[in-house]
């Protein structure tokens, strides 16, 4: 691969299998995996291989490929309430500095959370 990774990005070594991870769909582009502080079960985060730090200097082709992901996950999980959230700077309550898109199940009275 010739993605670039950053040596001190928890994410680039999540990616690398550095850290270890809940993978669930992982394609040429992107990596996902659940998030370790979960805001309601199954709460999953996707991310590009490629590391940058802001969605705006990712490649269009990450983007493109991300979206599927979250459907796909989305799907998987039998979804029909959830959020789609991707934070930029710290101001916007941006953590971990590697684009990231959160899928956010959101449970509801039928569940078994809430
Ligand atoms: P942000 O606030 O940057 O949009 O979200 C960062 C997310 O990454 C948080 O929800 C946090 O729980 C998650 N996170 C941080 N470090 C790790 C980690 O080492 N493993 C996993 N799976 N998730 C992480
Ligand atoms: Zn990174």
């Amino acid at each position: 691969s010739t993605a670039r990774s950053l040596a001190t990005c928890i994410f680039c070594k999540i990616i690398k299998g550095e850290i270890p991870s809940y993978k669930l769909i992982e394609t040429e582009l992107s990596f996902s995996f659940l998030d370790i502080g979960p805001l309601s079960r199954g709460h999953a985060l996707i991310i590009p291989k490629d590391h940058a730090v802001k969605m705006h200097e990712l490649p269009d082709e990450y983007l493109a490929d991300a979206m599927p992901i979250a459907k796909k996950i989305a799907q998987a999980q039998g979804l029909e309430n959830y959020n789609i959230l991707q934070n930029n700077g710290r101001i916007a309550h941006q953590e971990v500095d590697h684009v990231h898109f959160h899928v956010i199940p959101k449970p509801t009275a039928g569940d078994d959370e809430g």
